[in-house]
């Protein structure tokens, strides 16, 4: 398969370009952070329940590690595969950048819809796979963490298989591991903590208020949407839509997202929620709202449906939820658009905070955590605002941009090898 295959990885090079040529940066770094560093990928065999064996393909890949090591999640869903990741990979690197860590991006996952397994046999998956990318990973080299699909149990496997490997217990191997391995407070929460962040300084930049008055829509009820959620009710908007792959629920006068997330976990969708309108997922994304959130997976608001979107603040909670051209538009329509790599960091930045823990030993409280989120998040937004004025783009190339010249910077600095 070619690197160029997925409609990601094409608008992400695309921005990478542009970027970097309204950014005036090195036509030579530009060059060389259009392709990954390596990729790896595998055959992941597991014995199924039933006995027989059935093998998915796996990926790990390493876009750039000149910040340091690699970080980037562990996807399990259908849609994997080399482009993707590549895309998904390169994302971290500028992601990573923008926000100031000292890690470099990677991405990895495999082709899989993990609710056709059953536990048993999600454990061998990521047993195998942990085995079969082992010797690209580590602390040091490239760590992983959950994402679409994989989540804190998945972690632990991971981490425990490796440590069967080496012979000793290497928690720094991954992040997103739950509390009782080594993982940090807040790391569950991070990203839709960091997306409701994000939706606050917009809404200081674009004079919109958080409040009563303020209608929320959020396409993907999961690990993203649903802390993302809490957060903005809980200082009053009214969240009037919700969705998930099984369609969508609106209610005028705001979900009561507590009971939304009782009735999520105990049905597996937001499908029938008591008190709630069933409506379809492209209704939710044309709903008469100040804060739209796109949470859930890449190219949902595309040319064909963007001149339907009338949300004045977009968070792309997801990665890529938006493509270029629907960027193009709705940013030159007047909405604020709060790029992935700057609104969805949230997740990696405690990431960064579980692994410098980790390493150190020494566990953080939860005020001190979300303290430094909230910080390098405002820190990050205040940048990407600046290029944006400073270059007259729209924030998606200015995150780009802000988050380039800090790799111009260093890669210039590191030189390259062989000179
Ligand atoms: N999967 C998340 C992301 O896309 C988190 C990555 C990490 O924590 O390393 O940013």
């Amino acid at each position: 398969m070619s690197l160029f295959e997925s409609p990601l990885f094409q608008d992400s090079f695309n921005q990478l370009e542009l970027a970097g040529s309204i950014g005036g940066l090195d036509p030579n770094i530009v060059e060389r952070l259009k392709y990954p560093k390596r990729a790896l990928q595998v055959a992941v065999p597991i014995r199924l329940d039933d006995g027989t064996v059935k093998t998915f393909q796996g990926f790990r890949v390493q876009h750039n590690m000149t910040l340091g090591p690699g970080k980037g999640g562990i996807r399990f869903h259908p849609n994997v595969d080399l482009s993707e990741t590549a895309a998904l990979a390169m994302l971290m690197t500028f992601k990573c950048a923008l926000v100031g860590l000292p890690l470099g991006g990677a991405k990895g996952g495999i082709q899989v819809d993990p609710g056709d397994l059953s536990r048993q046999e999600l454990q061998s998956l990521t047993r195998r796979f942990a085995t079969e990318i082992s010797m690209l990973i580590g602390p040091n080299i490239d760590v992983p963490a959950p994402d679409i699909g994989t989540n804190g149990q998945t972690m632990a496997w991971f981490m425990d298989t490796y440590s069967q490997l080496k012979g000793y217990t290497v928690p720094g191997v991954v992040t997103g591991k739950p509390i009782a391995v080594g993982g940090s407070l807040g790391r569950a929460e991070s990203t839709g903590k960091g997306v409701a962040y994000c939706v606050n300084f917009a809404s200081t930049v674009t004079g919109i208020p958080i409040d009563t008055s303020t209608r929320v829509a959020i396409h993907g009820f999961g690990k993203v949407g649903i802390p993302a959620a809490e957060d903005l009710s809980a200082q009053g908007a009214k969240i009037v839509a919700i969705g998930d792959v099984s369609g969508a629920v609106f209610c005028g006068d705001g979900i009561d997202v507590k009971e939304a997330v009782r009735y999520v976990y105990a049905h597996g969708s937001v499908k029938g929620m008591p008190g709630t309108e069933a409506i379809t997922n492209e209704e939710l994304l044309s709903l008469e709202v100040e804060v739209l959130i796109p949470a859930a997976i890449d190219g949902i608001i595309t040319e064909k449906n963007m001149k339907n979107v009338k949300a004045k603040i977009i968070a792309e909670g997801a990665n890529g939820p938006i493509t270029k051209e629907a960027i193009e538009y709705l940013a030159g329509n007047g909405a604020f658009i709060i790029p992935d790599i700057l609104c969805n960091a949230g997740g990696v930045i405690v990431s960064y905070f579980e692994w410098v823990q980790g390493l150190q030993n020494f566990f953080w409280d939860l005020d001190q955590i979300n303290k430094k989120l909230h910080d390098i998040l405002k820190e990050s937004f205040d940048r990407v605002v600046l290029c944006s004025n400073e270059f007259n783009v729209d924030m998606k190339k200015a995150a780009f941009i802000g988050a380039l010249q800090r790799l111009d910077k260093a890669m210039r600095l590191r030189g390259l090898f062989p000179a």
